[in-house]
């Protein structure tokens, strides 16, 4: 799969970042062969991977093109939701779908909700045998490419999950204009006006408390986007590395100036540090521990630092090569910041591990 994702991507990245775009016949290949959700079980279609080597793999994708990778980390947690939360019929149709190259995004940030998810307002309402949806979503990943996106919503006392065709009537997709990084992942704005569909696109589950809902959707998230962090710190240690080795000024290449050499050290350990940190997430995923929730956040919160710190000093040590627009450590430096605040921003997840670490050591 890591030689299917290389051959398919190969040294489009920078055009693709350039353009805002992703051509579709990439990411329906990708798709078609279980890359974009390669931990959905053999039995309905995917690939059946561990967390772990699916992680390994994110991280490959995230090394060439972010944006790639945020669309598997989207595609992911879609199927992930439908697993997780579908019946057997919802999950035996979506999920052969989410494995043929049908894409899909989530949706759960609007204006007025962006940390605070208990403030969304898009409301979910059965209504005989169809169910209702009306709301407004942003800053959806894969929005603008998506078949499907799966609308998290308030139901009844608590909150749902509807999986909703692009192409409903009433829905309304908006790509979000010239995005600071992963600007070819498709982000969009959409808007749900009376959509009306059969009862049985709403996941099974509905009315449940809407922190539990959304933090099921964000653990395979945060799990996602930290591997795709290992990816982007691999991919600048290879063009901070590669360029100090060669580079020669004041007579010597510039790894053998101990300064630029610091910056190769704590880039290495950046990069190794996020990883074993994933490998743990990734473990209590595959082994289904309690853990899981904790480590899910520490490794997103590692990753992401890690990451825009890591790409900042691969332009650095690149300098005057790495600032053009659309080359590796450009696109690191702009897509890593976006790690910082995506599934949970920087803060949040300081408050989030702030009472762990309370009830664990106080
Ligand atoms: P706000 O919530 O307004 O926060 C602004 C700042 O205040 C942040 O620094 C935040 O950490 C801080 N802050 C907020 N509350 C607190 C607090 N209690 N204590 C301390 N600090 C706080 N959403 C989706 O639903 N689906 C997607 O696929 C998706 N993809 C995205 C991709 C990208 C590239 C980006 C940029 C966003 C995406 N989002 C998506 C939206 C994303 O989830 C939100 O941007 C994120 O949750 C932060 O919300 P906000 O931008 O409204 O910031």
């Amino acid at each position: 799969m890591e030689r299917l994702a290389t051959d398919l991507v190969g040294d489009r990245a920078e055009g693709w970042d350039t353009a805002g775009r992703l051509p579709l016949d990439v990411l329906r290949e990708l798709g078609t062969k279980g890359v974009l959700c390669g931990q959905v079980p053999t039995s309905y279609g995917g690939l059946g991977l561990s967390s772990t080597v699916n992680g390994e793999l994110t991280a490959h994708v995230g090394s060439l093109c972010s944006s790639v990778r945020s669309v598997m980390t989207s595609q992911g947690m879609a199927a992930w939701t439908v697993e997780r939360f579908g019946a057997e019929e919802q999950k035996a149709v979506y999920l052969h779908e989410l494995t043929s190259g049908r894409l899909a995004g989530v949706a759960f940030s609007e204006r007025g909700a962006g940390s605070d998810l208990g403030a969304m307002g898009t409301t979910i309402r059965k209504d005989g045998d169809t169910v209702v949806i009306d709301g407004s979503k942003v800053w959806v990943t894969v929005g603008a490419y998506a078949d499907y996106v799966v609308v998290f919503g308030r139901y009844e006392q608590g909150a749902a999950a509807v999986l909703v065709p692009t192409d409903a009537p009433g829905v309304s997709v908006e790509r979000v204009a010239d995005p600071l990084g992963c600007r070819a992942a498709g982000h969009a704005d959409i808007r749900l006006d009376s959509v009306t569909l059969p009862v049985d696109s709403l996941l099974g589950g509905a009315g449940l408390p809407v922190d539990w809902l959304v933090t099921s959707a964000l653990t395979f998230g945060r799990v996602s986007v930290a591997w795709g962090c290992v990816g982007i710190l691999r991919a600048c240690l290879r063009a901070a590395c590669g360029h100090a080795a060669t580079r020669e000024q004041f007579g010597s290449p510039l790894a053998g100036h101990q300064l630029v050499a610091r910056h190769l050290a704590e880039l290495h350990v950046a990069q190794e540090a996020a990883a074993r940190c994933c490998e743990q997430a990734s473990r209590c995923w595959d082994e289904g521990r309690p853990e899981l929730v904790t480590a899910a956040v520490t490794a997103k919160h590692l990753a992401a630092g890690n990451a825009a710190r890591g790409a900042a000093t691969a332009v650095q040590v690149l300098a005057s090569a790495g600032a053009r627009d659309g080359g590796p450590v450009a696109r690191a430096y702009r897509d890593a910041k976006l790690m910082e605040i995506i599934e949970g921003s920087n803060e949040i997840s300081q408050l989030l591990l702030g009472k762990h670490a309370l009830a664990v050591w106080s």
